[in-house]
Protein backbone atom coordinates (compact mmCIF):
# COMPACT_ATOMS: atom_id res chain seq x y z
CA UNK A 1 0.00 0.00 0.00
CA UNK A 2 1.01 3.48 -0.80
CA UNK A 3 2.28 6.12 1.60
CA UNK A 4 -0.90 8.01 0.40
CA UNK A 5 -3.73 5.50 -0.19
CA UNK A 6 -6.40 7.89 -1.82
CA UNK A 7 -10.00 5.86 -0.74
CA UNK A 8 -11.13 6.49 -4.21
CA UNK A 9 -8.43 3.94 -5.44
CA UNK A 10 -8.78 1.46 -2.51
CA UNK A 11 -10.88 -1.44 -3.05
CA UNK A 12 -12.91 -1.74 0.43
CA UNK A 13 -16.89 -1.92 1.14
CA UNK A 14 -17.86 -0.65 4.62
CA UNK A 15 -21.29 -2.19 6.05
CA UNK A 16 -23.54 0.04 7.92
CA UNK A 17 -25.20 -3.70 9.79
CA UNK A 18 -23.27 -6.34 11.92
CA UNK A 19 -22.70 -9.18 9.91
CA UNK A 20 -25.65 -11.89 11.39
CA UNK A 21 -23.07 -14.52 12.42
CA UNK A 22 -20.57 -12.20 14.46
CA UNK A 23 -20.82 -12.42 18.30
CA UNK A 24 -17.90 -10.81 18.86
CA UNK A 25 -17.34 -6.97 18.54
CA UNK A 26 -14.10 -7.41 16.71
CA UNK A 27 -15.47 -9.78 14.52
CA UNK A 28 -18.35 -7.06 13.53
CA UNK A 29 -15.99 -3.98 13.61
CA UNK A 30 -13.20 -5.94 11.25
CA UNK A 31 -15.86 -7.18 8.80
CA UNK A 32 -17.88 -4.12 8.89
CA UNK A 33 -15.01 -2.04 8.33
CA UNK A 34 -13.74 -4.07 5.35
CA UNK A 35 -10.84 -5.26 6.78
CA UNK A 36 -11.21 -8.94 6.42
CA UNK A 37 -14.05 -11.33 5.14
CA UNK A 38 -15.04 -14.95 5.86
CA UNK A 39 -14.53 -17.42 3.16
CA UNK A 40 -15.43 -20.30 4.88
CA UNK A 41 -15.77 -21.26 8.61
CA UNK A 42 -12.82 -19.82 10.73
CA UNK A 43 -11.11 -19.14 7.28
CA UNK A 44 -10.38 -15.70 6.25
CA UNK A 45 -9.49 -13.33 3.91
CA UNK A 46 -7.32 -10.36 4.69
CA UNK A 47 -8.27 -7.28 2.29
CA UNK A 48 -6.43 -4.23 2.06
CA UNK A 49 -6.64 -2.46 5.51
CA UNK A 50 -6.53 -5.31 7.29
CA UNK A 51 -3.39 -6.99 5.67
CA UNK A 52 -2.03 -3.54 6.67
CA UNK A 53 -2.67 -4.14 10.50
CA UNK A 54 -1.54 -7.60 10.14
CA UNK A 55 1.90 -6.55 8.38
CA UNK A 56 2.51 -3.76 10.87
CA UNK A 57 2.12 -6.23 13.91
CA UNK A 58 4.27 -8.97 12.07
CA UNK A 59 7.25 -6.27 11.84
CA UNK A 60 7.02 -5.21 15.33
CA UNK A 61 7.39 -9.03 16.42
CA UNK A 62 9.76 -9.42 13.32
CA UNK A 63 11.94 -6.53 15.51
CA UNK A 64 11.82 -7.69 18.54
CA UNK A 65 12.37 -11.29 17.76
CA UNK A 66 15.51 -9.94 15.94
CA UNK A 67 16.86 -8.18 18.82
CA UNK A 68 17.01 -11.21 21.11
CA UNK A 69 19.19 -12.52 18.24
CA UNK A 70 16.59 -15.06 16.77
CA UNK A 71 16.84 -15.99 13.41
CA UNK A 72 14.11 -15.51 10.93
CA UNK A 73 13.34 -18.61 8.92
CA UNK A 74 10.61 -20.59 7.51
CA UNK A 75 9.50 -24.03 7.37
CA UNK A 76 6.67 -25.59 5.74
CA UNK A 77 2.98 -25.46 6.44
CA UNK A 78 2.42 -28.85 4.63
CA UNK A 79 4.43 -31.62 6.32
CA UNK A 80 5.00 -35.65 6.47
CA UNK A 81 2.88 -37.74 9.00
CA UNK A 82 5.99 -39.68 10.06
CA UNK A 83 7.42 -36.73 13.13
CA UNK A 84 4.09 -36.42 13.87
CA UNK A 85 3.99 -39.94 14.49
CA UNK A 86 6.96 -40.54 16.44
CA UNK A 87 6.33 -37.72 19.16
CA UNK A 88 2.79 -39.37 19.50
CA UNK A 89 0.93 -36.04 18.32
CA UNK A 90 -0.39 -37.58 14.79
CA UNK A 91 -2.52 -39.43 17.65
CA UNK A 92 -2.84 -37.05 20.68
CA UNK A 93 -4.41 -33.76 18.55
CA UNK A 94 -7.13 -36.07 17.41
CA UNK A 95 -9.66 -34.27 15.21
CA UNK A 96 -7.94 -30.84 15.47
CA UNK A 97 -5.70 -32.04 12.76
CA UNK A 98 -6.47 -30.99 9.18
CA UNK A 99 -4.69 -34.24 7.78
CA UNK A 100 -4.56 -35.48 4.14
CA UNK A 101 -2.78 -37.70 1.32
CA UNK A 102 -0.90 -37.47 -1.42
CA UNK A 103 -1.37 -39.01 -5.03
CA UNK A 104 0.46 -41.60 -3.60
CA UNK A 105 -1.36 -42.31 -0.55
CA UNK A 106 0.76 -41.12 1.76
CA UNK A 107 -0.15 -39.51 5.13
CA UNK A 108 0.79 -35.60 5.35
CA UNK A 109 -0.95 -32.87 7.74
CA UNK A 110 -1.05 -29.45 7.78
CA UNK A 111 1.23 -27.46 10.73
CA UNK A 112 -0.90 -26.79 13.95
CA UNK A 113 3.06 -26.07 15.77
CA UNK A 114 5.91 -26.82 14.16
CA UNK A 115 8.44 -28.63 17.19
CA UNK A 116 8.85 -31.85 15.51
CA UNK A 117 10.23 -29.83 12.38
CA UNK A 118 12.39 -27.51 14.42
CA UNK A 119 14.04 -30.17 16.23
CA UNK A 120 15.02 -32.14 13.04
CA UNK A 121 16.31 -28.68 11.44
CA UNK A 122 18.21 -28.38 14.17
CA UNK A 123 19.55 -31.97 14.41
CA UNK A 124 20.62 -31.64 10.49
CA UNK A 125 22.43 -28.36 10.91
CA UNK A 126 23.99 -28.31 14.61
CA UNK A 127 26.58 -30.69 15.72
CA UNK A 128 28.40 -29.09 18.18
CA UNK A 129 27.45 -27.43 21.42
CA UNK A 130 29.78 -24.42 19.64
CA UNK A 131 26.43 -24.50 17.63
CA UNK A 132 23.90 -23.24 20.33
CA UNK A 133 22.70 -21.21 21.81
CA UNK A 134 20.44 -20.77 18.92
CA UNK A 135 16.41 -19.48 19.04
CA UNK A 136 14.72 -19.59 15.69
CA UNK A 137 11.17 -17.90 14.49
CA UNK A 138 8.92 -17.88 11.90
CA UNK A 139 5.76 -15.73 11.22
CA UNK A 140 3.26 -18.48 9.39
CA UNK A 141 -0.07 -19.50 8.62
CA UNK A 142 -1.18 -22.39 11.18
CA UNK A 143 -3.83 -25.07 10.66
CA UNK A 144 -6.46 -26.67 13.70
CA UNK A 145 -9.13 -28.23 13.24
CA UNK A 146 -11.17 -26.02 15.66
CA UNK A 147 -14.56 -27.95 17.32
CA UNK A 148 -16.04 -23.71 17.18
CA UNK A 149 -14.59 -21.61 15.31
CA UNK A 150 -16.52 -18.66 16.13
CA UNK A 151 -15.55 -15.03 17.02
CA UNK A 152 -13.97 -14.15 13.04
CA UNK A 153 -10.22 -14.21 13.48
CA UNK A 154 -9.96 -14.61 17.03
CA UNK A 155 -10.05 -18.25 16.47
CA UNK A 156 -9.63 -19.48 13.04
CA UNK A 157 -9.05 -22.94 11.63
CA UNK A 158 -6.37 -21.26 9.54
CA UNK A 159 -4.64 -18.30 11.39
CA UNK A 160 -0.93 -16.63 11.77
CA UNK A 161 1.48 -17.50 14.64
CA UNK A 162 4.82 -16.21 15.17
CA UNK A 163 6.26 -19.61 16.23
CA UNK A 164 9.52 -19.61 18.07
CA UNK A 165 11.82 -22.46 19.50
CA UNK A 166 15.05 -21.92 21.74
CA UNK A 167 18.09 -24.80 21.84
CA UNK A 168 20.25 -24.88 24.38
CA UNK A 169 23.02 -27.37 26.35
CA UNK A 170 21.72 -26.60 29.61
CA UNK A 171 19.23 -25.98 31.71
CA UNK A 172 20.62 -22.19 32.86
CA UNK A 173 20.72 -21.56 28.96
CA UNK A 174 17.04 -22.72 28.48
CA UNK A 175 15.90 -20.23 31.41
CA UNK A 176 17.93 -17.18 29.74
CA UNK A 177 16.14 -18.36 26.51
CA UNK A 178 13.31 -18.26 27.92
CA UNK A 179 13.79 -15.15 29.86
CA UNK A 180 14.98 -13.13 26.29
CA UNK A 181 11.38 -14.27 24.61
CA UNK A 182 10.06 -12.99 28.16
CA UNK A 183 11.80 -9.80 28.21
CA UNK A 184 10.73 -9.46 24.30
CA UNK A 185 6.88 -10.45 24.08
CA UNK A 186 6.74 -7.43 26.83
CA UNK A 187 8.03 -5.06 24.22
CA UNK A 188 6.34 -6.22 21.41
CA UNK A 189 2.71 -6.31 23.31
CA UNK A 190 3.92 -2.62 24.60
CA UNK A 191 4.55 -1.81 21.11
CA UNK A 192 1.19 -2.83 20.40
CA UNK A 193 -0.19 -0.74 22.88
CA UNK A 194 -2.39 -3.82 24.12
CA UNK A 195 -3.67 -4.18 27.83
CA UNK A 196 -1.84 -7.35 28.81
CA UNK A 197 -0.98 -10.00 31.83
CA UNK A 198 1.57 -11.82 32.19
CA UNK A 199 -0.48 -15.66 34.05
CA UNK A 200 0.77 -18.74 35.22
CA UNK A 201 0.02 -21.64 32.64
CA UNK A 202 0.56 -24.51 34.93
CA UNK A 203 -0.14 -25.34 38.23
CA UNK A 204 1.73 -24.09 41.16
CA UNK A 205 3.03 -28.08 41.46
CA UNK A 206 4.29 -28.81 38.41
CA UNK A 207 6.79 -25.75 39.11
CA UNK A 208 7.26 -22.22 38.75
CA UNK A 209 7.94 -20.07 35.46
CA UNK A 210 8.06 -23.48 33.40
CA UNK A 211 5.23 -21.82 31.08
CA UNK A 212 3.43 -18.33 31.12
CA UNK A 213 0.52 -17.17 29.03
CA UNK A 214 -0.10 -13.88 28.08
CA UNK A 215 -3.64 -12.56 28.16
CA UNK A 216 -5.07 -9.69 26.88
CA UNK A 217 -8.23 -8.97 29.33
CA UNK A 218 -11.80 -8.78 26.86
CA UNK A 219 -15.31 -9.51 27.57
CA UNK A 220 -14.42 -11.70 24.38
CA UNK A 221 -11.73 -13.48 25.88
CA UNK A 222 -12.32 -17.65 25.94
CA UNK A 223 -10.05 -17.58 28.82
CA UNK A 224 -10.45 -17.21 32.66
CA UNK A 225 -7.78 -16.15 34.65
CA UNK A 226 -8.05 -15.65 38.64
CA UNK A 227 -5.99 -12.51 39.66
CA UNK A 228 -4.93 -11.77 43.43
CA UNK A 229 -5.84 -8.18 44.40
CA UNK A 230 -3.46 -8.64 46.95
CA UNK A 231 0.01 -9.81 46.00
CA UNK A 232 1.47 -11.03 42.22
CA UNK A 233 -0.62 -14.09 41.88
CA UNK A 234 -2.23 -14.39 38.43
CA UNK A 235 -2.51 -17.69 36.64
CA UNK A 236 -4.90 -19.15 34.02
CA UNK A 237 -7.89 -20.67 35.92
CA UNK A 238 -6.29 -23.88 34.50
CA UNK A 239 -3.81 -23.79 36.74
CA UNK A 240 -4.65 -22.40 39.74
CA UNK A 241 -4.33 -24.68 42.60
CA UNK A 242 -5.39 -25.22 46.11
CA UNK A 243 -3.28 -26.03 49.44
CA UNK A 244 -4.06 -29.11 50.97
CA UNK A 245 -4.09 -28.87 54.77
CA UNK A 246 -5.82 -31.50 56.91
CA UNK A 247 -8.24 -30.89 59.57
CA UNK A 248 -7.96 -31.35 62.98
CA UNK A 249 -10.57 -32.18 65.35
CA UNK A 250 -12.91 -35.34 66.51
CA UNK A 251 -15.92 -36.55 64.73
CA UNK A 252 -18.30 -38.85 65.93
CA UNK A 253 -18.88 -42.58 64.05
CA UNK A 254 -20.72 -43.01 60.57
CA UNK A 255 -24.19 -42.59 61.28
CA UNK A 256 -26.55 -43.79 58.13
CA UNK A 257 -29.90 -41.39 57.40
CA UNK A 258 -32.30 -42.37 56.14
CA UNK A 259 -32.90 -39.66 52.44
CA UNK A 260 -35.57 -41.28 50.20
CA UNK A 261 -35.62 -39.89 46.58
CA UNK A 262 -32.31 -37.99 46.92
CA UNK A 263 -30.59 -39.06 44.60
CA UNK A 264 -28.94 -34.78 43.32
CA UNK A 265 -27.16 -32.57 45.84
CA UNK A 266 -29.57 -30.32 45.91
CA UNK A 267 -32.73 -32.54 46.80
CA UNK A 268 -30.69 -34.10 49.94
CA UNK A 269 -29.11 -30.48 50.65
CA UNK A 270 -32.99 -29.48 51.20
CA UNK A 271 -34.49 -33.11 52.66
CA UNK A 272 -31.53 -32.54 55.56
CA UNK A 273 -31.34 -28.70 55.69
CA UNK A 274 -27.63 -28.60 55.49
CA UNK A 275 -25.67 -26.30 52.79
CA UNK A 276 -24.46 -28.19 50.12
CA UNK A 277 -20.68 -27.32 51.07
CA UNK A 278 -21.21 -30.03 53.98
CA UNK A 279 -22.00 -33.05 51.20
CA UNK A 280 -19.36 -34.85 49.44
CA UNK A 281 -20.33 -35.20 45.56
CA UNK A 282 -18.95 -38.58 44.14
CA UNK A 283 -18.53 -37.75 39.98
CA UNK A 284 -17.94 -41.04 38.00
CA UNK A 285 -16.17 -40.97 35.26
CA UNK A 286 -14.31 -43.56 32.52
CA UNK A 287 -11.39 -43.41 31.93
CA UNK A 288 -9.84 -45.20 29.30
CA UNK A 289 -12.69 -47.92 30.07
CA UNK A 290 -12.35 -47.99 33.83
CA UNK A 291 -14.51 -46.48 36.19
CA UNK A 292 -12.99 -43.66 38.69
CA UNK A 293 -14.52 -41.47 41.18
CA UNK A 294 -13.71 -38.11 42.01
CA UNK A 295 -14.94 -36.47 44.59
CA UNK A 296 -15.40 -32.48 45.33
CA UNK A 297 -17.51 -30.61 48.05
CA UNK A 298 -21.00 -30.59 47.08
CA UNK A 299 -21.49 -26.81 46.10
CA UNK A 300 -18.29 -27.31 43.76
CA UNK A 301 -18.44 -28.56 40.01
CA UNK A 302 -15.58 -30.89 38.34
CA UNK A 303 -13.82 -29.10 35.20
CA UNK A 304 -13.81 -31.90 32.96
CA UNK A 305 -11.61 -30.38 30.61
CA UNK A 306 -9.10 -29.95 33.59
CA UNK A 307 -9.66 -33.46 34.80
CA UNK A 308 -9.25 -34.66 31.42
CA UNK A 309 -5.78 -32.93 31.15
CA UNK A 310 -4.97 -34.56 34.29
CA UNK A 311 -5.11 -37.90 33.27
CA UNK A 312 -4.09 -37.05 29.81
CA UNK A 313 -3.75 -38.91 27.29
CA UNK A 314 -6.38 -41.03 28.28
CA UNK A 315 -9.73 -40.83 27.56
CA UNK A 316 -12.33 -39.40 29.76
CA UNK A 317 -16.13 -40.28 29.69
CA UNK A 318 -19.27 -39.49 32.09
CA UNK A 319 -20.55 -42.82 33.47
CA UNK A 320 -24.41 -43.88 31.60
CA UNK A 321 -26.78 -46.07 33.02
CA UNK A 322 -25.24 -49.27 31.28
CA UNK A 323 -21.87 -49.03 33.09
CA UNK A 324 -24.05 -49.63 36.63
CA UNK A 325 -24.98 -52.80 35.67
CA UNK A 326 -23.53 -55.93 36.99
CA UNK A 327 -22.05 -53.65 39.61
CA UNK A 328 -23.21 -53.80 43.41
CA UNK A 329 -20.98 -51.15 44.59
CA UNK A 330 -21.92 -48.55 43.12
CA UNK A 331 -25.49 -47.37 43.73
CA UNK A 332 -26.70 -44.73 41.93
CA UNK A 333 -27.05 -41.21 42.98
CA UNK A 334 -25.98 -42.64 46.32
CA UNK A 335 -22.34 -43.61 46.02
CA UNK A 336 -19.86 -42.86 48.97
CA UNK A 337 -16.41 -43.66 49.14
CA UNK A 338 -16.18 -45.49 52.17
CA UNK A 339 -17.67 -48.65 50.24
CA UNK A 340 -15.59 -47.97 46.79
CA UNK A 341 -13.00 -50.83 46.96
CA UNK A 342 -12.74 -51.36 43.42
CA UNK A 343 -12.54 -47.71 42.37
CA UNK A 344 -10.08 -45.72 42.16
CA UNK A 345 -10.70 -42.49 44.34
CA UNK A 346 -9.35 -39.11 43.18
CA UNK A 347 -10.30 -35.98 45.36
CA UNK A 348 -10.56 -32.16 45.96
CA UNK A 349 -7.50 -30.84 47.75
CA UNK A 350 -10.84 -28.98 49.94
CA UNK A 351 -11.76 -33.07 50.89
CA UNK A 352 -8.58 -33.21 53.34
CA UNK A 353 -7.70 -36.14 55.69
CA UNK A 354 -9.81 -35.50 58.68
CA UNK A 355 -12.31 -33.35 57.10
CA UNK A 356 -16.12 -34.77 57.80
CA UNK A 357 -18.69 -35.25 55.09
CA UNK A 358 -21.98 -36.33 54.14
CA UNK A 359 -22.44 -38.48 51.66
CA UNK A 360 -24.13 -41.45 49.76
CA UNK A 361 -23.74 -44.52 52.06
CA UNK A 362 -24.11 -47.03 48.55
CA UNK A 363 -27.71 -48.41 49.39
CA UNK A 364 -30.59 -46.85 47.75
CA UNK A 365 -32.33 -44.05 49.32
CA UNK A 366 -29.28 -43.90 52.01
CA UNK A 367 -26.95 -41.45 53.12
CA UNK A 368 -24.12 -41.37 55.78
CA UNK A 369 -22.94 -38.74 57.78
CA UNK A 370 -19.38 -38.00 59.82
CA UNK A 371 -17.88 -39.84 57.17
CA UNK A 372 -14.27 -38.70 57.16
CA UNK A 373 -11.57 -38.51 54.99
CA UNK A 374 -8.62 -40.43 56.35
CA UNK A 375 -10.06 -42.40 58.62
CA UNK A 376 -13.60 -44.07 56.69
CA UNK A 377 -12.12 -43.46 53.36
CA UNK A 378 -8.92 -43.12 51.64
CA UNK A 379 -8.14 -40.62 48.52
CA UNK A 380 -5.93 -42.21 46.15
CA UNK A 381 -4.68 -38.97 44.63
CA UNK A 382 -5.53 -35.35 45.02
CA UNK A 383 -6.18 -33.19 42.40
CA UNK A 384 -6.87 -29.84 41.32
CA UNK A 385 -9.74 -29.86 38.87
CA UNK A 386 -12.80 -28.12 40.69
CA UNK A 387 -14.34 -25.05 38.50
CA UNK A 388 -12.37 -22.34 40.14
CA UNK A 389 -14.51 -19.75 41.40
CA UNK A 390 -14.34 -15.84 42.03
CA UNK A 391 -13.38 -15.32 45.81
CA UNK A 392 -11.08 -18.32 45.96
CA UNK A 393 -8.23 -18.06 48.06
CA UNK A 394 -5.01 -17.47 45.96
CA UNK A 395 -3.19 -20.00 46.79
CA UNK A 396 0.23 -17.64 47.81
CA UNK A 397 -1.61 -15.46 50.18
CA UNK A 398 -4.90 -16.69 51.04
CA UNK A 399 -6.91 -13.71 49.41
CA UNK A 400 -10.15 -13.92 47.88
CA UNK A 401 -8.99 -14.27 44.11
CA UNK A 402 -10.88 -11.88 41.34
CA UNK A 403 -11.41 -14.12 37.73
CA UNK A 404 -11.89 -12.28 34.35
CA UNK A 405 -12.20 -12.66 30.93
CA UNK A 406 -9.01 -12.42 28.76
CA UNK A 407 -7.70 -13.60 25.06
CA UNK A 408 -4.66 -15.71 25.00
CA UNK A 409 -2.32 -13.67 22.66
CA UNK A 410 1.24 -15.25 23.74
CA UNK A 411 2.33 -18.13 25.29
CA UNK A 412 5.77 -19.34 26.68
CA UNK A 413 7.21 -22.66 27.06
CA UNK A 414 9.88 -24.32 28.64
CA UNK A 415 9.62 -27.94 27.04
CA UNK A 416 13.32 -29.44 28.33
CA UNK A 417 14.15 -32.74 26.56
CA UNK A 418 10.51 -34.21 25.20
CA UNK A 419 11.61 -33.44 21.68
CA UNK A 420 15.47 -33.75 22.13
CA UNK A 421 14.52 -37.19 23.41
CA UNK A 422 12.07 -38.36 20.93
CA UNK A 423 14.23 -37.12 18.19
CA UNK A 424 18.10 -37.71 19.95
CA UNK A 425 18.86 -34.66 19.72
CA UNK A 426 22.22 -34.27 20.71
CA UNK A 427 25.09 -32.36 20.25
CA UNK A 428 29.10 -32.59 21.36
CA UNK A 429 29.92 -30.96 24.45
CA UNK A 430 32.85 -29.70 26.01
CA UNK A 431 34.17 -32.69 26.95
CA UNK A 432 34.05 -34.45 23.28
CA UNK A 433 30.73 -36.42 24.86
CA UNK A 434 27.37 -36.08 23.63
CA UNK A 435 25.13 -33.53 25.12
CA UNK A 436 21.74 -33.79 24.65
CA UNK A 437 19.58 -30.57 23.67
CA UNK A 438 16.71 -28.72 25.98
CA UNK A 439 14.26 -26.29 23.97
CA UNK A 440 11.80 -24.31 24.61
CA UNK A 441 9.03 -22.74 22.40
CA UNK A 442 7.09 -19.62 22.15
CA UNK A 443 4.47 -18.51 20.36
CA UNK A 444 2.14 -15.39 19.55
CA UNK A 445 -1.06 -15.09 17.86
CA UNK A 446 -0.63 -12.44 14.80
CA UNK A 447 -4.26 -12.93 13.29
CA UNK A 448 -5.20 -13.09 16.65
CA UNK A 449 -3.59 -9.90 18.17
CA UNK A 450 -5.50 -7.69 15.33
CA UNK A 451 -8.94 -8.83 16.73
CA UNK A 452 -7.31 -8.85 20.55
CA UNK A 453 -6.52 -5.00 19.79
CA UNK A 454 -9.82 -4.60 18.13
CA UNK A 455 -11.47 -5.89 21.40
CA UNK A 456 -9.54 -3.52 23.51
CA UNK A 457 -9.87 -0.20 21.47
CA UNK A 458 -13.10 -0.34 19.72
CA UNK A 459 -15.63 2.00 20.81
CA UNK A 460 -19.38 2.65 19.72
CA UNK A 461 -18.46 4.27 16.80
CA UNK A 462 -16.14 1.85 15.51
CA UNK A 463 -12.47 0.79 15.63
CA UNK A 464 -9.84 2.76 17.13
CA UNK A 465 -6.19 1.42 16.47
CA UNK A 466 -2.91 2.27 18.39
CA UNK A 467 -0.62 4.22 16.12
CA UNK A 468 1.90 1.69 15.44
CA UNK A 469 -0.70 -0.92 14.30
CA UNK A 470 -3.34 1.14 12.55
CA UNK A 471 -3.36 0.77 8.43
CA UNK A 472 -3.10 4.75 8.43
CA UNK A 473 -1.49 7.27 11.12
CA UNK A 474 -3.50 9.88 9.40
CA UNK A 475 -7.32 10.05 7.93
CA UNK A 476 -7.58 13.07 5.87
CA UNK A 477 -11.08 13.75 5.41
CA UNK A 478 -12.41 16.24 2.15
CA UNK A 479 -16.08 16.69 3.59
CA UNK A 480 -17.20 18.89 0.27
CA UNK A 481 -16.60 19.19 -3.30
CA UNK A 482 -13.70 19.90 -5.80
CA UNK A 483 -11.97 23.19 -2.94
CA UNK A 484 -11.79 20.34 -0.16
CA UNK A 485 -10.63 17.41 -2.25
CA UNK A 486 -7.87 19.21 -3.11
CA UNK A 487 -6.79 20.67 -0.12
CA UNK A 488 -7.35 17.55 1.43
CA UNK A 489 -4.85 15.65 -1.03
CA UNK A 490 -2.12 18.35 -0.75
CA UNK A 491 -2.42 17.95 2.82
CA UNK A 492 -2.33 14.01 2.22
CA UNK A 493 0.98 14.49 0.21
CA UNK A 494 2.57 16.90 2.69
CA UNK A 495 2.50 14.33 5.51
CA UNK A 496 3.22 11.72 3.67
CA UNK A 497 6.29 13.36 1.96
CA UNK A 498 7.26 13.68 5.68
CA UNK A 499 6.78 9.85 6.04
CA UNK A 500 3.65 9.61 7.43
CA UNK A 501 1.12 6.76 6.47
CA UNK A 502 -2.06 8.49 4.97
CA UNK A 503 -5.21 7.60 3.48
CA UNK A 504 -7.08 10.23 2.31
CA UNK A 505 -10.88 10.01 1.71
CA UNK A 506 -10.98 11.95 -1.77
CA UNK A 507 -14.42 9.79 -2.77
CA UNK A 508 -16.42 11.95 -5.31
CA UNK A 509 -20.35 11.50 -4.72
CA UNK A 510 -19.86 10.40 -1.40
CA UNK A 511 -21.52 12.70 1.70
CA UNK A 512 -19.43 14.36 3.82
CA UNK A 513 -21.81 12.13 6.56
CA UNK A 514 -20.42 9.16 5.13
CA UNK A 515 -16.86 9.83 4.92
CA UNK A 516 -17.27 10.78 8.86
CA UNK A 517 -19.04 7.70 9.89
CA UNK A 518 -16.63 5.22 7.68
CA UNK A 519 -13.47 7.53 9.20
CA UNK A 520 -14.57 6.13 13.31
CA UNK A 521 -15.54 2.88 11.80
CA UNK A 522 -12.16 2.36 9.97
CA UNK A 523 -10.27 3.91 13.07
CA UNK A 524 -7.24 5.61 12.23
CA UNK A 525 -6.43 7.20 15.44
CA UNK A 526 -5.71 10.90 13.85
CA UNK A 527 -8.42 11.95 11.76
CA UNK A 528 -7.75 15.84 9.64
CA UNK A 529 -10.91 17.60 8.04
CA UNK A 530 -10.71 19.78 4.89
CA UNK A 531 -14.28 21.32 5.46
CA UNK A 532 -16.00 24.65 5.64
CA UNK A 533 -13.16 26.83 6.27
CA UNK A 534 -10.90 24.84 3.20
CA UNK A 535 -11.22 28.30 1.16
CA UNK A 536 -9.41 29.97 4.46
CA UNK A 537 -6.62 27.73 4.33
CA UNK A 538 -8.16 26.28 7.84
CA UNK A 539 -8.72 22.28 8.39
CA UNK A 540 -10.06 20.72 11.56
CA UNK A 541 -8.17 18.02 13.60
CA UNK A 542 -9.86 15.35 15.50
CA UNK A 543 -8.58 12.42 17.79
CA UNK A 544 -10.33 9.27 16.88
CA UNK A 545 -9.76 8.31 20.96
CA UNK A 546 -11.18 11.23 22.94
CA UNK A 547 -13.05 12.73 19.99
CA UNK A 548 -10.96 16.06 20.81
CA UNK A 549 -11.18 18.57 17.94
CA UNK A 550 -9.48 21.76 17.24
CA UNK A 551 -9.14 24.27 14.15
CA UNK A 552 -5.52 25.22 13.07
CA UNK A 553 -4.42 26.34 9.55
CA UNK A 554 -2.52 23.77 7.34
CA UNK A 555 0.83 24.83 8.26
CA UNK A 556 -0.10 24.49 12.04
CA UNK A 557 -1.68 20.85 11.39
CA UNK A 558 1.12 19.90 9.24
CA UNK A 559 3.74 20.89 11.41
CA UNK A 560 1.90 19.24 14.80
CA UNK A 561 1.72 16.05 12.88
CA UNK A 562 5.04 15.66 11.54
CA UNK A 563 6.73 17.08 14.68
P1 LIG B 1 -6.19 -21.75 22.69
O1 LIG B 1 -6.14 -22.22 24.12
O2 LIG B 1 -6.76 -20.37 22.54
O3 LIG B 1 -6.79 -22.74 21.76
P2 LIG B 1 -3.53 -22.70 22.47
O4 LIG B 1 -3.05 -22.64 23.86
O5 LIG B 1 -3.95 -23.99 21.90
O6 LIG B 1 -4.67 -21.61 22.23
P3 LIG B 1 -0.85 -22.34 21.49
O7 LIG B 1 -0.61 -23.71 21.01
O8 LIG B 1 -0.25 -21.92 22.78
O9 LIG B 1 -2.42 -22.06 21.51
O10 LIG B 1 -0.49 -21.34 20.29
C1 LIG B 1 0.26 -20.14 20.43
C2 LIG B 1 -0.60 -18.92 20.17
O11 LIG B 1 -1.28 -19.00 18.92
C3 LIG B 1 -1.70 -18.73 21.18
O12 LIG B 1 -1.21 -18.09 22.33
C4 LIG B 1 -2.71 -17.89 20.41
O13 LIG B 1 -2.39 -16.53 20.52
C5 LIG B 1 -2.53 -18.34 18.98
N1 LIG B 1 -3.62 -19.26 18.56
C6 LIG B 1 -3.82 -20.53 18.95
N2 LIG B 1 -4.89 -21.06 18.35
C7 LIG B 1 -5.40 -20.09 17.54
C8 LIG B 1 -6.51 -20.02 16.65
N3 LIG B 1 -7.31 -21.06 16.46
N4 LIG B 1 -6.73 -18.85 15.98
C9 LIG B 1 -5.92 -17.79 16.16
N5 LIG B 1 -4.86 -17.80 16.98
C10 LIG B 1 -4.59 -18.93 17.67
MG1 LIG C 1 -1.41 -21.85 24.68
Amino acid sequence: MAQVQRMSQLMIKTLRDDPADAETLSHKLLVRAGYVRRTSAGIWSWLPLGKRVLDNISRIVREEMDAIGAQEVLLPALLPKEPYQESGRWEEYGDLLFRLQDRKGADYLLGPTHEEIFTLVVKDQCTSYKDLPVMLYQIQTKYRDEARPRSGVLRGREFQMKDSYSFDVSDEGLEESYRLHREAYQKIFARLGLDYRIVSAVSGAMGGSASEEFLAPAAAGEDTFADCPHCDYAANTEAVTFALTPAEGEHGAVEELDTPDTPTIETLAEHLGVPAAATLKNLLVKVDGEIVAVGVPGNREVDLGKLGEHLAPAEVELVTAEDFVGREDLVRGYVGPQGLEKVRYLADPRVAPGTAWITGANKEGKHAKNVVAGRDFEVDEYVDVVVVEEGDPCPQCGTGLVLDRAIEIGHIFQLGRKYADTFQLDVLGKEGKPVRVTMGSYGIGVSRAVAALAEQSADGQGLCWPREVAPAEVHVVAAGKALQTELALEVGERLGAAGLRVLVDDRAGVSPGVKFTDAELIGVPTILVAGRRSAEGIVELKDRRTGEREELTVEEAVGRLTA
